[in-house]
């Protein structure tokens, strides 16, 4: 058997004949029938008794795994409204009205899941959606490839954008009230080789609303944080990859700091999230709003606090350097792989060592990790999507730059010595702190390691 699940067009008709409890007990997905074959999606612990007084047909069994056909089983009646709709729209050339509701559904099944991202794909013979839970790519459903354009039109038509093009890149965004909360939805379209992919990231405002005390830091990490409100100058860096919970935590603690009597100014590559009380700049470089441009005037406009999306360069970080000596507390973000390396990065944008000694207080290095199911306890159930986890939670390690550091950083002297004070200080590194949650049975050590790596230990 080379077909995998992503690859079909369940037939949820034909599933719908069946008693679908009796399905998930016997551990058996029938997807397909003709005149002949009755198409089945079997796993080493199927009843296949149970399968063969059912389907009079010759059966095809298909092996899967056990917790793909529970999760193609799940949410059936929703699985089965979307295919008779997709149907209904293609064979009838249908209303608005249809797309309409097939949209809504989708839009809501995907915030029911947790979704971070719709992705609509074009290949060769289908049109397949996948959802992005938890940082993961889930497929969720196939449908037959003419669906696509319909589906391809009506994104366009929310998102104000031109419904006749397919061979250019196309972004957007519309809004959309689900279950009595507003939803932003940013829509990226780029043409591919069968037609188009489409991706549409879930903004929910709820996500970045949360209070420092909320996002589940280890107390030595939220204590830092919580510092960073009495600091009135310095420089404070968040370093993790893309996806790793830094705009959650840049904005949770923009939220804590005295906006009323402060003058908090951002800069953003795009503004994601509006939070109130707080000047955020978007940087639009087709309006010639160009992120160099904002830096150099962004003192003049007397700020407190300063937020620079990233430090990517030494102009960026020159600016922030020189905002930082000059009375502000700067927040930003830096690519690095743990929180010393931060260090390395920022001596080779070629600043000066004693500025940088003076003026860098904290560095945070985040990662998320998923957790283990409260539901089933790492068994799987409908909860977690049959994966054993649900959601995520924040491993994390912060230096801070204290007298010591400082020196060592003015005096640029080597790694090595840098991670030998470390060590005195007993410093925790982002495994030690994972290793903590591990043993709270929050996460396990598998999931640590595929986060981290192997090589990450300070
Ligand atoms: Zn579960």
């Amino acid at each position: 058997m080379n077909k995998e699940f992503y690859e079909l067009i369940i037939d949820y008709n034909f599933v719908k004949k069946y008693d679908v409890k009796a399905l998930e007990k016997a551990l058996i997905l029938p997807f397909f029938e003709d005149e002949i074959y009755t198409s089945c999606a079997v796993c080493k612990k199927s009843d296949i008794k149970f399968a063969k007084t059912c389907f009079f047909n010759i059966t095809k069994f298909l092996e899967f795994k056990s917790e793909e056909i529970l999760f193609y089983l799940s949410d059936i009646e929703k699985r089965i409204a979307l295919y008779n709709l997709s149907l209904e729209v293609v064979k009838t050339n249908s209303t608005q009205e249809c797309i309409e509701e097939f949209l809504t559904l989708l839009l809501d099944f995907s915030i029911e899941k947790r979704a971070s991202d719709i992705h609509f794909e074009t290949h060769n013979d289908y049109l397949c959606i996948k959802f992005r839970i938890d940082g993961k790519l889930k497929h969720i459903i196939n449908f037959h490839k003419n669906f696509y354009k319909v589906i391809s039109s009506i994104i366009k038509l929310k998102a104000s954008l031109d419904i006749t093009q397919y061979k250019l890149a196309l972004d957007g965004r519309f809004s959309k009230s689900i279950q009595n909360s507003i939803y932003d939805f940013r829509v990226s379209i780029l043409p591919t080789l069968y037609g188009e992919s489409i991706v549409l990231r879930i903004l929910d405002n709820k996500t970045i609303d949360k209070k420092l005390n909320a996002l589940e830091f280890s107390s030595n990490i939220f204590k830092s944080l919580e510092e960073i409100s009495s600091l009135t100058q310095g420089l404070v860096l968040v370093c993790g990859p893309t996806g790793s919970g830094k705009t959650t935590t840049l904005y949770s603690l923009l939220k804590s700091l005295d906006y009323k009597n402060k003058k908090i100014i951002t800069v953003e590559e795009p503004v994601e999230y509006k939070i109130k009380n707080i000047c955020q700049i978007n940087i639009d470089k087709k309006r010639g709003l160009s992120f160099n441009s904002v830096l150099k005037n962004i003192l003049r406009q007397d700020p407190d606090i300063i937020f620079i999306g990233e430090i990517r360069d030494s102009l960026s970080l020159q600016i922030a350097i020189q905002a930082s000596l000059t009375g502000h507390l700067v927040l930003s973000t830096i690519h690095s792989s743990n929180a010393l390396n931060a260090i390395s990065r920022l001596l080779d944008l070629k600043c000066q060592n004693f500025l940088l000694s003076s003026t860098l207080k904290y560095i945070f290095y985040q990662r998320l990790v998923l957790k283990v199911c409260p539901f089933c306890n790492f068994k799987g159930c409908y909860k977690c999507n049959y994966t054993k986890y649900l959601g995520r939670t924040v491993i994390a390690e912060v230096i801070k730059i204290d007298e010591v550091l400082s020196s060592l950083i003015s005096k640029n002297e080597t790694f090595d010595s840098f991670k030998t004070y470390l060590n005195t200080i007993k410093f925790k590194n982002i495994l030690d702190d994972a290793k903590e949650k591990v043993k709270k049975s929050l996460t396990t050590l598998d999931e640590v390691y595929k986060v981290l790596g192997f090589e990450d230990e300070v």
